[in-house]
């Protein structure tokens, strides 16, 4: 979005660009029809600061933003997005420690569904991940137990101390899904599916917005808008790669992304590096990477027999992995 400062008359237009340049912003000269400096306009890429700060440069007479296209995700920046069940509570963003949330990939069955919750809660988890609906590439393959796996999440969840993250994968399981869970998952590949959107914001909870693999970040801030405006009670977003050159890495873990939407928009993101590198040995540097970045949480898969797992097995996590992150956030002094 476009900035402009226009200049008082007779103002030093050289002055008050270094002024602005000092200050991080681009800028780029409009003039009168006297030829003269009038205004300046920010390039996009410069860093944002505040109106008022601009105002207060002498020479500016004022600045000029067109308004917001998400007014509802700007009311969120700065603030922590608090989930709540019972006694458990868990805020994510706003600059607080970063959260955990582990799980399968798959609900398997309850069996797996408990022994993951178990190491989850060991590792400091917060949250259990797990999908009872699954969008899956091919048609033959495991797309989820459905409804019946809803209730093994939740119970292994509530057996262990934790929040549950499921994805809801169309408008008709959106209240069953707000039912059994505390955090409703949009998936990458249904960012923009808008139905899905408004039906899963009509259910009034907090969501996590995964990023679609080919979405500019102004495309995840709308679609963050379509939840809220369709009654969501917040968004938090969810890094989890992007298309990019080399089918090595699978999806480019955008961190320059997620550090634009967490330090310059203050928005909570979480950082799904599983999905982004699709192999397990890159998690535990990515997962420290994204750490590093500032990131409100970790969305990690795990298996303990991941040459078995229904879906996503060589990404998963060993138990000892999840050691490994559970590891960074202890170096961070994130208690459990
Ligand atoms: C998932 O979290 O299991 C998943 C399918 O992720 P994504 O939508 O990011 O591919
Ligand atoms: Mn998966």
């Amino acid at each position: 979005m476009t900035t402009t400062i226009t200049l008082r008359p007779g103002a030093d237009a050289a002055g008050v660009r270094a002024r602005l340049a000092a200050l991080g912003l681009w800028v780029a000269p409009c003039v009168g029809r006297g030829g003269d400096t009038v205004a300046f306009t920010a390039a996009a890429s410069s860093q944002a600061v505040p109106a008022h700060v601009l105002v207060d440069v002498p020479g500016v007479a004022d600045v000029l933003a067109p308004a917001s296209p998400h007014p509802r995700l700007d009311a969120q920046s700065g603030r922590p997005v608090v989930l709540q069940r019972g006694d458990l509570r868990v805020a994510i963003g706003g600059g607080l420690a970063p959260v955990l949330a582990a799980g399968p990939c798959s609900a398997e069955s309850p069996e797996q569904v408990h022994r993951i919750a178990a190491l989850a809660a060991a590792a400091g988890a917060r949250l259990l991940r797990g999908g009872a609906y699954k969008p899956r590439t091919s048609p033959y393959a495991f797309d989820g137990h459905g409804p019946v796996a809803l209730g093994w999440l939740r119970e292994a969840a509530d057996a262990h101390g934790l929040l549950l993250v499921t994805e809801v994968l169309s408008e008709a399981d959106a209240e069953a899904v707000a039912d059994a869970a505390d955090l409703l998952q949009v998936g990458s590949r249904n960012m923009q599916n808008f139905a899905l959107l408004r039906a899963i914001g009509r259910t009034g909870r907090p969501v996590l917005l995964k990023r679609g693999m080919a979405a500019s970040l102004a495309e995840l801030r709308a679609s963050a808008e379509h939840l809220l405006v369709a009654g969501a009670a917040d968004v938090v977003l969810c890094e989890r790669g992007i298309l990019g050159a080399d089918p090595e890495t699978r999806n480019t873990l955008d961190l320059g992304g997620a550090a634009l939407l967490i330090h310059v928009d203050g928005l909570p993101v979480i950082v799904d590096p599983s999905h982004a590198a699709g192999r397990r040995d890159l998690v535990v540097p990515l997962s420290r990477a994204a750490l590093a970045v500032g990131a409100s949480g970790l969305l990690i898969e795990v298996h303990d027999e991941p040459g078995a797992a229904l879906s996503d097995g060589p990404q998963a996590l060993l138990p000892a992995g999840l050691d490994q992150v559970a590891a960074l956030f202890a170096a961070r002094g994130v208690a459990r």
